[in-house]
């Protein structure tokens, strides 16, 4: 048996959350089965969480798009019972059952092994936000980016992916510029290594001209729309800004200027159907380079019966850092 908090829908269509106890023989087909130890919450976890049932397409559902855990068995050579693991994404969790539950079945194409420094609480800390974040340091640094260049934008940066990337850039010798709607968040914002706090509201506006001061040596952009346009124009010449997300808005009501005149890149980062080489990569760096002291300061753990609530505040933009769920 395993428990699980399954998501059903009733005779009017309206999805509920509750937790069961199933046998093993409701998993889905896969090669490989999880452990699992814990799990994330992330925006598409929300939506999946809610009455809609966001992005499912058959009930019931087991939500849950990250888990980390230890593989239990495995039909596949590369893996062994006792492996520590982490998934995220491949749809898991929207398409598929995922990781609200105590055991997972997955392709073990899905799986990367856990670097031996990250346990699996801290694997979720990080989670697909966490793992965003890093594609997103990664391509930027890809792109040429280095800590003596200047000061590096981070938006929605109280969020999953903007706490992570404060984290990570700042331990890795950035100076952080911290973009953020609550003020209340910047004392945290600043243990986690922000040297400066920017209010949303000086970003809020839309393009009035196409270039502004050369300001930001790099961003990781977690809001995209009027916002993303706006930055793009305060980058400096040849800079990089990662799009990662659409907090704000999927428009982009911008202007091909700081492309032609100042060399500016924008450049897409896709968690979902991320390639293994570099998913390993970004794990690899991850273990190397998050403090796991700050990581500690963004946890809000939770259980598996606080989702359905924590589901419908990430959707408000209520959430601040990451939660951690104890799925056991
Ligand atoms: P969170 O909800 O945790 O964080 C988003 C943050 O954006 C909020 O905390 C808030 O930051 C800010 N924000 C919210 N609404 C607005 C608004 N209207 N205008 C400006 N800022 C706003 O989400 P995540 O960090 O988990 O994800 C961030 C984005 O990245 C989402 O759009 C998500 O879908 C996307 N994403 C994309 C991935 C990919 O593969 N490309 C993978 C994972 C996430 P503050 O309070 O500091 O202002």
């Amino acid at each position: 048996m395993f428990r699980a908090l399954l998501v059903e829908k009733d005779a009017e269509g309206v999805a509920h959350a509750s937790l069961q106890d199933l046998p093993d023989d409701r998993l889905p087909e896969g090669g490989v089965t999880v452990a699992v130890e814990y799990s994330t919450l992330n925006y598409k976890d929300g939506l999946c969480l809610g009455a809609g049932g966001g992005l499912v397409k058959s009930w019931p559902h087991v939500p849950g798009i990250d888990f980390a855990g230890v593989v239990e068995s495995s039909d596949d050579a590369r893996f062994a019972p006792g492996d520590r693991v982490v998934l995220t994404c491949w749809r898991v969790g929207e398409t598929r059952w995922g990781g609200y539950a105590t055991k997972a079945r997955v392709k073990a194409d899905w799986l990367v092994k856990l670097p031996e420094a990250l346990s699996t609480r801290a694997a979720m800390a990080v989670g697909t936000a966490g793992f965003t974040a890093m594609l997103a340091v990664l391509a930027l640094e890809d792109h040429g980016l280095a800590p003596d260049q200047g000061e590096v934008l981070v938006t929605g940066a109280a969020g999953g992916v903007g706490s992570v990337a404060t984290a990570l850039l700042a331990s890795r010798g950035y100076e952080v510029a911290a973009v953020t709607g609550r003020p209340e968040t910047e004392a945290y914002l600043r243990d986690l290594g922000a040297a400066r706090i920017v209010p949303r509201a000086d970003l809020a506006e839309t393009v009035k001209r196409p270039l502004e001061s050369e300001t930001w040596a790099g961003c990781v952009d977690a809001v995209g729309g009027a916002m993303l346009a706006r930055v793009l124009g305060q980058m400096k010449y040849g800079a990089s800004v990662a799009a990662v997300g659409l907090a704000g808005g999927t428009a982009l009501p911008a202007s091909v200027v700081p492309f032609i005149l100042r060399g500016v890149n924008l450049l897409g980062i896709d968690s979902v159907m991320k390639p293994m080489p570099g998913r390993v990569r970004a794990w690899e760096r991850i273990a190397r380079d998050l403090p796991l002291d700050r990581l500690e300061t963004m946890i809000r753990p939770a259980t598996l019966a606080e989702l359905p609530a924590l589901g419908a505040a990430i959707l408000k933009g209520e959430v601040q850092g990451r939660v951690v769920v104890d799925v056991r």
